[in-house]
């Protein structure tokens, strides 16, 4: 529908009645004064009349004469007015404004009205004069007998100019009041609606805008104060209600965020209504990007795709295990699924809750792993120790020499098996203290440690023939576990000693820079191919199983390594070239100025 101001509206209903208004008052007026002037002009001529009447000769003359008529004349002059004489049968005796014979005068109803014995009043039109006169006739009486008729009349002219006058100026000042009332009115609608209509108007095109927390000014007019108050009471409580959904929304925008599950909500298409950083982190995907898309379009992922349709078809939760592929490590992750419902019940969708379990899985395949090692290394040994009992007892015993040779291969298994059952239990108390904390560490001048260490091997090396060199600042200073460190450095010293030539050098070098401090132990050996690096330090991990197991090797020698530097917060590295040599570095943290300080 077409929209009009309200003015427009309005307005013209105002003038209507301002114009009728004025227009009635002006008629109004109008005829009142008509009154006025009537009544003055009727009394006027009685007035003139009665003067007159004292006036006329005694007694009334009968008939006409230049004598009447000279008389009739002076007494128009002196009382401004047609003056006549009529006889009682309507003769007209004298008449000032002409001379007789004039048509009898008998039926005038003025005159009619004096014979009868009153005073006669009329409007008419005159034959004689031919133009509206106002007539006022009395009788002139004699004894009480009517002897004639005296008349006296005006123009209705002088009285209807005047009227017209005022007319005009009435009509003049109408205008002007009706003018002035028009533009009154504009004003005044303005003012009083307009202003205010359009103040509300801004005020609620501003809380449409969204700014909830402008306030429609106070309004004088009534209903419109009503108004404003309503508005501004339902954008305030607008305001509360979005602030609180916001905060409340923002809230739960941020547990999301922070969860370490990943939450995935889809809508009963499958298309994702939201997900939070966690879900897009596993799902490999932007979120900004991924809302409103269908799931399956943005993993394809057959797993993960049943999974959903599974919790949208049924009403029950739904539990599930699922394999990312990515790259290095495939994720494994555990997910939850519930139908969304909307408050009546209805389903909408799906929440799906994905927990990362790839590092538990790890665990739980490191575990299997190990058990499943720690069961075959000491099967060989068990194996050998069993075989040689058996080869004694059918017969080895008797024979001196055999025996000698078994008992020796027994006591060199139970070795064996000793040092595999030490270094575990090494391993798994280095473990558990580190991961209780308990792994007390002390400023130490790490000179004395790695001596102590190279002390140790000292006599395997020269048994190889292999040349042990220090190399330390005598005041370095690390925050250390002393024999732990020496048990680290005293496995690597082992392994560069037992896979270098006889004669060849191994270096043990201890230095600091600004970030840490390093200690390297530097062999000129077979070195360690390149495949093989990223897997050395875990447990029973071995390059060459025969050769090692040969030198004595329980293949948990740089696992221990490994767990040492962790406790001491730092880290191991190694750089192997095949046929060059290795270096094996551990990496430790430096002491902070206070323990520098204090030692
Ligand atoms: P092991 O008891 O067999 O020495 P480790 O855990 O100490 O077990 O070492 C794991 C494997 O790493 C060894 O079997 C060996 O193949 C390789 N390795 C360790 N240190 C050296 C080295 N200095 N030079 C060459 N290979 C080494």
């Amino acid at each position: 529908m077409p929209r009009r101001r309200l003015i427009w509206q309005l307005y013209p209903a105002y003038l209507v009645v301002v114009v009728v208004s004025i227009a009635a008052a002006v008629v109004y007026i109008d005829h009142a004064v008509r009154g006025v002037f009537l009544q003055q002009r009727v009394a006027s001529l009685k007035a003139r009349a009665a003067l007159i009447a004292g006036r006329l000769p005694q007694p009334f003359p009968r008939a006409a004469g230049a004598e009447l008529d000279a008389l009739v004349r002076r007494l128009d002059e002196e009382a401004g007015a047609r003056v006549t004489l009529i006889a009682p049968d309507g003769v007209v005796l004298s008449d000032s404004e002409k001379t007789p014979p004039l048509d009898n005068h008998a039926h005038r109803p003025e005159v009619v009205a004096a014979l009868a014995g009153e005073v006669g009043l009329v409007e008419r039109y005159s034959d004689t004069m031919r133009m509206e006169m106002h007539y006022c006739a009395r009788p002139v009486l004699d004894d009480g007998r009517i002897v004639g008729v005296l008349r006296v009349a005006l123009p209705t002219a002088d009285v209807s100019d005047a009227l017209a006058a005022i007319r005009l100026r009435l009509e003049v000042g109408a205008l002007a009041m009706a003018a002035l009332a028009a533009a009154m009115g504009i004003a005044i609608f303005s003012r009083v609606v307009a202003r205010p209509l359009a103040q509300i108007r801004a005020s609620a095109s501003a809380f449409t805008a969204g700014n909830l927390t402008s306030v429609i000014p106070d309004q004088r007019a009534e209903e419109f104060g009503g108004l404003s108050d309503a508005v501004n009471t339902m954008a305030r409580q607008l305001h509360d209600q979005i602030r609180t959904i916001t905060q409340q929304s923002n809230e739960q925008r941020a547990v999301l965020a922070s969860m370490i599950e990943g939450v995935v909500a889809i809508d009963s298409q499958e298309r994702i209504l939201s997900l939070n950083a966690a879900a897009a982190t596993f799902l490999g995907v932007e979120p900004a990007r991924v809302i409103g898309r269908p799931i399956r379009e943005i993993v394809r992922n057959t797993q993960l795709q049943r999974f959903v349709a599974r919790t949208l078809a049924g009403s029950d939760p739904v539990e599930g295990d699922l394999v990312l592929p990515a790259e290095g490590e495939d994720r494994y992750l555990q997910a939850h699924g519930t139908v969304l419902r909307d408050p009546a019940g209805a389903g909408i969708g799906a929440l799906v809750v994905l927990n990362d379990v790839t590092r538990l899985r790890r665990l739980e395949n490191i575990r299997r792993d190990f058990v499943a090692n720690v069961s075959h290394e000491l099967r060989t040994p068990v194996t050998a120790i069993k075989g040689s009992i058996e080869t004694l007892r059918e017969g080895a015993m008797d024979d001196p020499a055999r025996a000698e040779q078994f008992l020796a291969i027994l006591a060199r298994q139970a070795d064996r098996l000793n040092a595999i059952i030490e270094d575990l239990l090494r391993l798994s108390r280095i473990e558990q203290e580190n991961e209780r904390a308990e792994v007390e560490l002390a400023p130490h001048r790490l000179r004395d440690v790695l001596q102590s260490a190279l002390s140790d091997c000292q006599a395997q090396a020269a048994e190889r023939e292999i040349n042990l060199r220090l190399t330390c600042p005598p005041d370095l200073l690390a925050r250390v576990n002393a024999p732990l460190l020496e048990q680290a450095v005293v496995n690597l010293l082992d392994n560069a000693i037992k896979y270098s030539d006889p004669g060849a050098s191994v270096d043990l070098n201890a230095l600091a820079d600004e970030r840490e401090v390093r200690i390297e132990v530097r062999d000129t050996g077979s070195g360690i191919p390149a495949e093989h690096l990223p897997r050395i330090f875990e447990r029973f991990y071995r390059v060459d199983k025969a050769r090692s197991r040969r030198l004595g090797g329980t293949g948990l020698g740089l696992a221990i390594v490994k767990h040492i530097a962790q406790a001491h917060r730092g880290s191991i590295s190694v750089a192997s070239t095949v046929g060059k040599g290795s270096v094996f570095t551990l990496h430790l943290p430096l002491l902070t100025t206070e323990e520098r300080g204090g030692k």
